[in-house]
């Protein structure tokens, strides 16, 4: 059996070139993660997935919990099977949707009770139901449940739901099964305090987690706090052990958080903006809807290698948009998918070579130049 690990490859500064290795294989970071929430990157297969360069799926416990169940997901074989990944795959904890997305959510000592979005039926998720549904699942990294602080929260407000979070954190250490290859990460929170994110640290190292997820941020503080808080609180979590930034982010937040030394990312944004329109550029972003896309021949981005701009023209793209035709999605979430993984084989190629800083100056530079001239 292969043992869970982190390698350090390379570094440029805060930033690190590493490899994490886990009974299903191995994925380099830094990495962005492929969003299956519901066991499914939404409009894509699997195999198209895998060939935007994406090694890591994140899969959601709130989703699957209420729907097949992680009890059906274990009789079937678990989720690697279930959904045809064979690579890594973590899980969140649930605790981030119970909070966004259901009904009726009482947060006590305990956890939480909470009525589903889907038919309004009562769950309860503790710790232990968390860490247990996880297992169920086999996901490769299971992620403790914490409460998420709101953005905004007072000092004191901060210091109170971070200790829960603490509290809640040994348990999860407690319920975790420890298998070969398998992981569990603390998650950092303390919203904008550099007390509080470094006491929760503490507890955390203390608790020898596998990894650190770093939580509470890319919730509406904006870049230039993310940043600060990233500043006071990295330096602390140990280098022997990956970072993961939970939620976040724009290509522009990915860049300065690598650079700063976070090592994992997954975020909704290009799946999403790939249903919705949204295509990410070189040259920044754009939406396919507009009617300067309507007799446009070129693809998306002429530099990409992505079979979406091999094939299709923006005149295409936008008239399946128009049409509401389901392959617009699929063909944009493709590109998108293939934009952030190539940013992220990028990122890692110019950590190696030592050149991460003018690799970022050019980024923004590209993006600052915003969409090519429409044709016509
Ligand atoms: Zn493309």
């Amino acid at each position: 059996m292969t043992a869970f690990a982190f390698d350090l490859l390379a570094t440029d500064k805060n930033a690190r070139r590493g490899r994490v290795t886990t009974a299903h294989g191995t994925f380099e970071t830094p990495c962005f993660m492929a969003t299956a929430t519901a066991a499914t990157v939404k409009a894509m297969t699997v195999d198209m997935v895998k060939a935007t360069g994406a090694e890591l799926a994140i899969c959601n416990t709130y989703h699957l919990m209420l729907r097949p169940t992680p009890e059906r997901v274990a009789e079937l074989g678990g989720l690697h099977k279930f959904m045809n990944w064979q690579g890594p795959i973590l899980t969140d904890s649930g605790g981030f949707q119970v909070m966004s997305l259901s009904g009726l959510c009482k947060m006590n000592e305990d956890g939480a009770i909470f009525q589903s979005h889907v038919d309004g039926s009562r769950h309860e998720l503790t710790p232990e139901r968390s860490m247990d549904i996880q297992r169920l699942l086999d996901s490769n990294i299971t992620m403790c449940l914490d409460e998420c602080t709101k953005n905004g929260a007072s000092h004191e407000e901060a210091a109170t739901s971070m200790r829960r979070s603490m509290r809640w954190a040994e348990r999860c250490r407690k319920a975790f099964v420890r298998r070969e290859g398998y992981g569990q990460f603390g998650i950092v929170q303390g919203s904008v305090y550099a007390d509080l994110r470094e006491e929760s640290i503490k507890a955390l190292t203390e608790l020898d987690f596998e990894g650190f997820g770093i939580g509470g941020l890319a919730i509406g503080e904006g870049q230039e706090m993310m940043f600060n808080v990233l500043d006071f609180t990295i330096p602390h979590v140990q280098a022997d052990k990956p970072r993961y930034m939970m939620g976040c982010g724009t290509p522009s937040d990915i860049v300065g958080s690598v650079q700063r030394g976070i090592d994992m990312f997954d975020c909704v944004m290009p799946t999403r903006s790939g249903r919705t329109g949204k295509g990410f550029i070189k040259r920044g972003s754009l939406n396919i809807r507009n009617a300067r896309h309507a007799r446009d021949p070129r693809p998306l981005d002429e530099s990409c290698t992505c079979p979406t701009c091999q094939n299709y023209s923006r005149a295409y793209l936008h008239h399946l948009f128009r049409c509401e035709e389901i392959l617009g999605a699929m063909l944009l979430t493709q590109h998108n998918l293939h934009y952030y993984q190539n940013l992220m084989k990028e990122l890692r190629g110019a950590i190696e070579a030592g050149t991460l800083d003018d690799y970022v100056a050019d980024f923004h530079e590209n993006q600052a130049l915003g969409d090519v001239a429409a044709v016509g």
